[in-house]
């Protein structure tokens, strides 16, 4: 499950991780409001889409007056914004978060996963943060450092500082770094976070480390135990047949082909898909309908 940034960011305070002020808007003259709030000065208006890559799609504006705050948010809510991540199509923006502007001096670039080949997770760093980290990791995998971290002693104090001063953390500023990334740890185990990135995580003028940006996955087999999740789910953003699909107890995830599949098993479902592609089809979905399908489940699905 995928949840926006200003609900990231909203977690991520909850343990201790420093964000910009801000609120989430639902129409452009909340959005006028959040601005009078926050006060004159730097403000940002950013388009809240579960994908990221906003910035370069023009989602992201940073407006310097009241004025150039509502023209940017009249702009932003209702486009239909194509990111890297949405596909030619693009989503159609809903909710604006309006914050203060920080003073950026260095754009750092944080990630936390599962890894599976270690079956521990992985905190990733980079100097080199900002909106061109796809570019880093596909071109200069070297400049991405990783942390293994042992999920019975937990993210320590020492690795921590050690991967900030990697990712060149001004001296007097690593005891900050590291108590953010010991708060992004924290809210990644508790709640069973399959991703985490910060990206940036600014070094500012003024001397602070703030998450500028938020990005959280959760394990689906997790949501017996977060019942906060259904307020935090915004099913604009989700596939209409995959909620009809969940709705129903089924295993769905939709594709790009045409090749319609309907399997009893997820293995099975998987090596349905591995022989269509095989044989130079491509499957429309993923289904597994389970073993004990029922006759209503099947027609359902
Ligand atoms: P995305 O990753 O989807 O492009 P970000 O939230 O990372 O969106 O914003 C893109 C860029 O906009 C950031 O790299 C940063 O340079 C700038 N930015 C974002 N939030 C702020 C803020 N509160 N103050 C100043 N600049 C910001
Ligand atoms: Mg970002």
């Amino acid at each position: 499950m995928k949840i926006h940034e200003y609900q990231a960011k909203a977690l991520l305070q909850r343990f201790g991780v420093a964000v910009p002020r801000g609120f989430p808007c639902f129409t452009v003259s909340e959005a006028v409001a959040a601005g009078q709030q926050l006060g004159a000065g730097v403000r940002v208006v950013k388009a809240q889409i579960h994908a990221g890559g906003r910035g370069k799609g023009g989602g992201v504006k940073v407006v310097r007056t009241d004025a150039e705050l509502e023209e940017a948010a009249r702009r932003i809510m209702g486009m239909q914004l194509v990111t890297h991540q949405t596909g030619p199509q693009g989503q159609t923006v809903r909710r604006l978060l309006v914050e203060e502007g920080a003073d950026i001096r260095q754009e750092l670039y944080l990630g936390m996963v599962v890894d599976r080949n270690t079956q521990q997770v992985a905190l990733m760093g980079s100097a080199a943060g900002g909106m061109d980290i796809e570019e880093v990791a596909a071109h200069h995998p070297e400049q991405i450092h990783t942390v293994q971290i042992d999920p019975g002693q937990g993210l320590l104090p020492a690795q921590a500082e050690a991967l900030a001063r990697r990712i060149e953390v001004p001296e007097a500023l690593v005891p900050q770094a590291r108590d953010l990334m010991l708060g992004l740890y924290r809210a990644f185990v508790d709640s069973d976070a399959s991703l985490a990135e910060i990206n940036p995580m600014a070094v500012t003028g003024d001397g602070r480390i703030l998450a500028l940006d938020a990005k959280f996955n959760f394990d689906d087999n997790a949501a017996f135990r977060h019942g906060e999740w259904q307020d935090w789910r915004d099913l604009d953003e989700e596939d209409p047949n995959e909620i009809a699909a969940s709705r129903h107890g089924l295993s769905y995830i939709s594709l790009e082909g045409n090749i319609g599949c309907l399997v009893n098993g997820a293995g099975l479902a998987m090596a349905t898909m591995d022989i269509v592609k095989l044989y130079g089809g491509s499957p429309a979905n993923f289904l597994d309908v389970g073993g004990g399908a029922t006759t209503e489940k099947v027609t359902e699905a």
